[in-house]
């Protein structure tokens, strides 16, 4: 089977018309017929880059389950292929009018989501690193010279953004299961602006308890910024989860960053941030010469800290969310397809004997580990990592999984029989992010557990 060939005919006819609107323009002959490339000299550079691109690893396929990494679906690319042709500029309104109106769209929606009643303020990133940092940098102007806290286990960046911005960054201790130490919280909070509250660590996809994190705020008055890079999405069908409280007040955040390049099906180069009042967008105010704001609407570049970005984004983000809206019933569904993936694999490892769940998974990502002989954290080390190893050596039936690295002191609070003699206890990690895997878990944790 041919898996693009569906597609190919949708391009050809969608290409075809876009370029009729090219033609409509007079017709200024700027092709020097010397100029086009032959498309023999293409064919062989495109030949090469297809066997430099099959270095890859299986990111299509659900034996890989390692890192946040999927294609994108068939109508992102095509959305992206055509608006690509034109390459439009959502900096600012004359830069693309429409694919800033359907960036737009798009943050209407992730707000709706999100359950911002008001009118709320945002836009389309390149990365969720840029976008919190963005949330980061409003969270300084909001308090300045208050500090921004987030968890061990938040995202590494957020701290070396605190660097960027020259502000102070206040690490939240957890407990065994990643749950922050809200006593600690409590007694720094006069120091606290903007608290991080991730929903679904990168590691392993905890949900931060934000129901109590917001009570304590606004008790002690602190903002709250939800990193929801990863976890965003799972609100659709926050109903089924365990989080459900959690999720029920995302809408209480002053900001919420969302990767539609991670669970949004979307290519790199799309992340978003959303602030719930809108009037912090006068932290941006700025006054380029270069830009050019031909009208009082507003532009995306003037609530941004970067200047391009990819039309082409939005265009693709559009056309998927015209597909499988955010609903429990649209892209909601293959979240929920990916959160069984999970649970079933949770309870495969758990019915092996000598196999451990680090814990139960929240969402979608499963932290486990093969126990051995000798409990010192040295051999857990050395067998864990030669599955992950023996697993990516064969190429039909092998599989592809994650190493996640726990400080030793976390580790043997769960496992206190472990004598910690390495630094860091490392375990196996698997990313169901698509909805393949629930099918296929089955076949995955034999041949894990078989190896
Ligand atoms: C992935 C992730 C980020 C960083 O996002 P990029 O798009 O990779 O820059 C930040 N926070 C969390 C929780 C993430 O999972």
């Amino acid at each position: 089977m041919n898996h693009f060939e569906p597609y190919l005919d949708l391009l050809r006819s969608s290409l075809t018309k876009l370029d009729g609107w090219r033609n409509s323009f007079d017709d200024h002959n700027s092709e020097d017929p010397s100029e086009i490339p032959s498309a023999m000299a293409i064919q062989k550079i495109l030949s090469e880059l297809e066997s430099k691109l099959e270095g890859n690893y299986p990111f299509h396929h659900p034996q890989y389950a390692g890192q946040m990494l999927k294609p994108p679906h068939p109508v992102a690319w095509l959305a992206y292929t055509l608006a690509m042709t034109i390459n439009p500029n959502n900096h600012a309104l004359d830069g693309g009018p429409p694919t800033s109106a359907m960036e737009k769209e798009c943050i209407k929606k992730l707000a709706d989501m999100i359950g911002y009643r008001e009118p709320s303020l945002g836009h389309l990133t390149s990365t969720g690193t840029i976008a919190n940092l963005e949330a980061l940098f409003v969270a300084r102007e909001s308090h300045p010279g208050k500090s921004i806290a987030a968890t061990s286990n938040a995202h590494y960046t957020h701290r070396r953004m605190c660097k960027v911005l020259n502000t102070d960054f206040l690490e939240v201790p957890v407990d065994a299961d990643g749950v922050p130490d809200l006593n600690f919280i409590k007694n720094h909070s006069d120091k606290i602006g903007t608290l991080v509250v991730t929903m679904g660590t990168t590691g392993l996809g905890i949900v931060e308890p934000l129901q109590k994190i917001k009570a304590l705020a606004d008790e002690y008055h602190f903002r709250i910024h939800a990193d929801a890079a990863y976890g965003g999405f799972f609100k659709l069908i926050g109903s089924e989860l365990a989080s459900k409280a959690d999720w029920d007040v995302l809408e209480s955040c002053d900001s919420v960053v969302i990767d539609p390049h991670k669970h949004g099906l979307q290519p790199y180069g799309c992340g978003s941030v959303i602030y719930k009042d809108p009037s912090v967008g006068t932290f941006f105010k700025h006054d380029s010469p270069y830009t050019y704001f031909t009208s009082d609407e507003l532009h995306l570049g003037e609530i941004s800290l970067e200047c391009s970005r990819a039309g082409a984004s939005a265009a693709a983000f559009w056309a998927t969310l015209e597909l499988l809206p955010l609903s429990d019933t649209g892209l909601g569904k293959i979240l929920l397809s990916c959160t069984k993936a999970a649970k079933k694999f949770a309870g495969l490892i758990t019915n092996q004997p000598n196999w451990f769940l680090y814990q139960p998974p929240q969402l979608d990502i499963v932290g486990y580990f093969k126990m051995p002989e000798i409990k010192n954290i040295s051999e857990l080390n050395r067998i864990n990592r030669e599955i992950f190893q023996k697993g990516m050596s064969d190429k039909k039936d092998g599989f592809h999984l994650s190493l996640f690295s726990i400080p030793a002191d976390q580790f043997v609070l769960k496992y206190p029989d472990f004598n910690p003699d390495q630094s860091h206890a490392t375990i196996l990690r698997s990313v169901f992010l698509k909805a393949e895997h629930e099918d296929f878990v089955s076949q995955l944790a034999n041949r894990i557990i078989n190896t």
